[in-house]
């Protein structure tokens, strides 16, 4: 039995309905993306014990905790505002939910000081922080009432990209450190994929795919998980066996560009599509990612270098196309 375990959770709002089934391991990082209102925060509320759910129920270590109050939970949270209480220093402020009593709290906040990167910053005051110490101070703060889970919502998504980097190296490291089990909501896959266990990737209440990086990106179950992992070209297609109609999916990096016309017959092992236009080039800094139209359909492809002709050939190895409905 998972560590966390979310049974057929339901929500409904007015325009929306929530329902989640999903297991998380003892330990694990896991990264919860989607689409803004695909009820990533939603779900994150209702395992806090922010919100109450409608249906279903929510297991933590072999207890249901569905109805427990949130102090209860063990559940610890951060969100992507500040929410650090601006009349106490930063150590009050993680000495706050300590079950610690006595002497140790001082000891103990200065450890979790040191843990995030802050050490001697105990008696600074709140206002005095940057955007990105505090966050790093709400994270130890989370940590000192020590919880059994941490739930992270964005807490990142308001600091500018080079800190969010570091930041986020921080979190997973004292991940690592610490063992202990993470969910993290993210809308930033780049984010996603380098830091977490595994992902989930939740779309209109739903959670429609659960993997590793890797798993998600190349080896796709739909549409909706191949072009919410990275980029790439749908074609549609008859699927023969099914007598149904899908679309076949391959990744930008999986077309070669020919500036040559090839016959197909040379290659059985490729499908090949002569005639592509080049509608644009964007450098990427490793290349450059080209649009094509092949036949009134578009189609990504990259290329190390910039093609001279106005159209190419592509070449797609059968092997890495993906069948998807
Ligand atoms: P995400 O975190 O993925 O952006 P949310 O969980 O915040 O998505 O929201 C999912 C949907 O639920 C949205 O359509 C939002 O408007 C709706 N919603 C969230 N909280 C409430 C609420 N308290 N009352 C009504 N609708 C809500």
């Amino acid at each position: 039995m998972p560590y966390l375990e979310i049974r057929k959770l339901e929500k409904k709002y007015k325009d929306f309905g929530l329902s989640a089934s999903f297991g998380v391991e003892e330990g694990e990082f896991l990264c919860i993306i989607g689409p803004s209102g695909s009820g990533k925060s939603t779900l994150l509320s209702l395992i806090a014990g922010l919100d109450t759910p409608d249906g279903g129920s929510i297991i933590l270590d072999g207890k249901d905790i569905t109805k427990e109050k949130i102090q209860n939970r063990g559940i610890g949270m951060v969100f992507q505002d500040f929410t650090l209480f601006p009349s106490m220093n930063v150590e009050k402020n993680i000495q706050f939910g300590m079950k610690e009593k006595g002497k140790d709290r001082k000891k103990i906040s200065d450890a979790l000081l040191a843990l995030v990167g802050l050490e001697g910053y105990g008696k600074r005051s709140v206002s005095s922080l940057s955007g990105g110490e505090a966050q790093r101070v709400q994270l130890a703060r989370a940590l000192a009432a020590e919880p059994r889970i941490l739930l992270l919502d964005e807490p990142l998504s308001a600091l500018d990209a080079p800190l969010r980097k570091s930041i986020r190296n921080s979190i997973r490291a004292i991940h690592d450190s610490l063992g202990i089990t993470m969910l993290y909501v993210t809308h930033d896959r780049e984010e996603a994929f380098s830091i977490s266990d595994s992902i989930m990737i939740m779309h209109d209440g739903k959670t429609v795919a659960m993997g590793t990086a890797e798993e998600l990106y190349n080896h796709p179950k739909d549409l909706f998980t191949a072009f919410f992992t990275g980029e790439g070209t749908a074609l549609p297609a008859h699927l023969v066996f099914e007598n149904t109609d899908g679309s076949m999916f391959f990744r930008p990096e999986h077309a070669v560009i020919s500036e040559e016309p090839v016959n197909p017959t040379m290659y059985p092992m490729h499908i090949i599509l002569n005639d592509a236009e080049i509608v644009s080039a964007e450098f990427t800094g490793s290349g450059y990612m080209l649009g094509l139209d092949y036949q009134g359909y578009p189609i990504l492809a990259s290329s190390a270098t910039k093609p001279r002709r106005k159209t190419v050939s592509l070449m797609i190895l059968k092997e890495s196309i993906l069948i998807l409905e």
